[in-house]
């Protein structure tokens, strides 16, 4: 196959989506570096000259296939980080959100738990201006 059949044999490989990752070693006799230059561009892995020998072309293909199978869990690793980053987006806005619900009772204007004390509720709603409130008739009104 003329070299620059070659070239555009690998460009049509990768055009294709699904082949993209496939690795492709030309073997050539040449040794010009514009087709190198051309073979590269249009997504060759790596080349041997001829005459082949079958120890180099085990090689590389083992090399090749073994940055393959690395890249593609990278970008596994990769798809499973966005995903995780995305949750704990999801999770701090429903904190934020969450944050932003203080139980106060409505009667006396006080939180009903016992855990959340004054100074403390005082304190979160200057330091959260964008504070809403929760009615939440507390025990003490209700005199239960
Ligand atoms: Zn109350």
């Amino acid at each position: 196959m003329p070299n620059t059949d070659g070239v555009e044999t690998c460009r049509r490989i990768k055009a294709v989506e699904a082949f993209q990752s496939i690795p492709i070693i030309v073997v050539t006799a040449r040794n010009q570096k514009e087709f190198l230059q051309a073979a590269f561009a249009a997504g060759v892995e790596d080349y041997i000259r001829k005459p082949v020998e079958q120890v180099e072309l085990l090689t590389r293909i083992k090399s090749s296939l073994q940055l393959k199978q690395e890249t593609e869990t990278r970008k596994s690793w990769e798809m499973e980080l966005t995903k995780t980053i995305a949750e704990l987006d999801r999770a701090l806005n429903d904190i934020a959100t969450l944050q932003q619900l203080i139980p106060v009772c409505p009667c006396c204007m006080q939180p009903p738990s016992t855990r959340i004390s004054e100074s403390a509720l005082s304190s979160y709603i200057q330091t959260h201006l964008d504070a809403k409130f929760k009615d939440a008739v507390c025990s003490r009104c209700t005199g239960l």
